[in-house]
């Protein structure tokens, strides 16, 4: 029993004589030597580092925020991470932990995060942030735009920063108009059918046409002797809407003669029409002389076939001297060309 104890208490002294002796050289070589990290990058030595850790954190930082230079940076995309590796140099060799992490910093890939408005899926402008782009919706909402439902906003990550608009200037460019024409045109061609039934003087401008051919019960002459230019129920850009009338290009100040006997019932300015002379015959027809550059004749007066009424113009939408030649019955334009040229 006593010699294991004495076993017991000499392997002990051995163990304390070990542990000191690990102990002494452990402090030895922490003393000539500092643990150290050798780091790698896509397989290539960058440095060495001394602070791992605030190596790392300034790494992790730099690929959540960039490095500063703009609010919009939405993350920085690394393909490699550094590599380290725990070695032992000595004291006196240097570590260069901001060169590493100038090295990683260099093939990181900025992403920037900002908005786009969109219009029918296109985009139209950039903005910062997504309040602002709220706000381009509010303002076009608030002027009452015909294309709210249109316009979208799109978060948009790039690696290249946009040039940010204005809230101001966005919702001028994008506002449009409510197209309101169409229900006024109704309106005013239901009720010109009417009042020309009721000869009352009145004549539509509405955009109804018919490609029948219906038998006015009187005869019309040419009113001028021209090119023909654009025909009944042509689509131009310059319309919004199939032509209502037959378009005879002629010199400026040539005479236009009433195509039939009649009373003038409107003699003026009208629009698009430019200077017009409307003509109302028997049977509910009329006809119409537009982009005059001269009116020979007044509302009342009551005009015979061929005498001269106005001068050819380019006033009004036109785009040269012409005469815009109408046949209408009740308010309904026909094909001139089914009667007369
Ligand atoms: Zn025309």
């Amino acid at each position: 029993m006593k010699k294991i104890l004495i076993k017991i208490r000499t392997s002990m002294k051995f163990l304390i004589l070990v542990s000191i002796g690990t102990f002494l050289i452990l402090g030895l070589v922490a003393f000539f030597y500092k643990p150290i990290y050798r780091v790698t990058l896509d397989g290539e030595l960058i440095g060495y580092c001394a602070q791992k850790s605030k190596l790392q954190a300034k790494i992790e930082e730099y690929m959540e925020n960039g490095n500063g230079e703009s609010e919009n940076v939405a993350f920085v995309q690394l393909d490699t991470m550094p590599t380290y590796q725990l070695c032992l140099l000595k004291r006196g060799i240097t570590t260069n932990d901001e060169q590493i992490y100038q090295k990683v910093a260099e093939k990181g890939i900025t992403y920037y995060k900002y908005y786009a408005i969109l219009e029918d899926n296109e985009e139209k402008a950039y903005v910062s942030d997504f309040s602002t782009a709220e706000q381009i919706v509010q303002g076009l909402k608030d002027k009452n735009s015909d294309n709210i439902d249109n316009i979208q906003i799109l978060e948009k990550y790039e690696t290249e920063l946009a040039d940010f608009a204005q809230v101001e200037e966005v919702v001028a460019n994008l506002y449009k108009e409510k197209p309101v024409e169409q229900t006024v045109t109704k309106v005013a061609s239901k009720k010109s059918s009417r009042t020309s039934n009721s000869s009352s003087g009145s004549f539509s401008t509405s955009t109804n046409l018919s490609k029948s051919k219906v038998s006015l019960g009187i005869s019309l002459i040419k009113p001028i002797t021209g090119t023909i230019t654009s025909r009944f129920g042509s689509i131009s850009s310059v319309r919004s809407s199939a032509h209502t009338g037959l378009d005879i290009a002629a010199s400026a100040g040539s005479a236009i003669k009433a195509a039939a006997s009649g009373t003038v019932t409107f003699s003026g300015y009208k629009g698009s029409y430019g200077y017009l002379v409307v003509v109302t015959h028997s049977n509910g027809v009329q006809t119409y002389y537009g982009h005059c550059s001269k009116l020979y004749v007044s509302a009342g007066q009551t005009v015979s076939q061929g005498q001269t009424i106005a001068a050819v113009g380019s006033t009004g939408n036109s785009t040269g001297p012409h005469l815009h030649f109408e046949i209408r019955v009740n308010g309904v334009a026909y094909n001139p060309q089914n009667y007369v040229y």
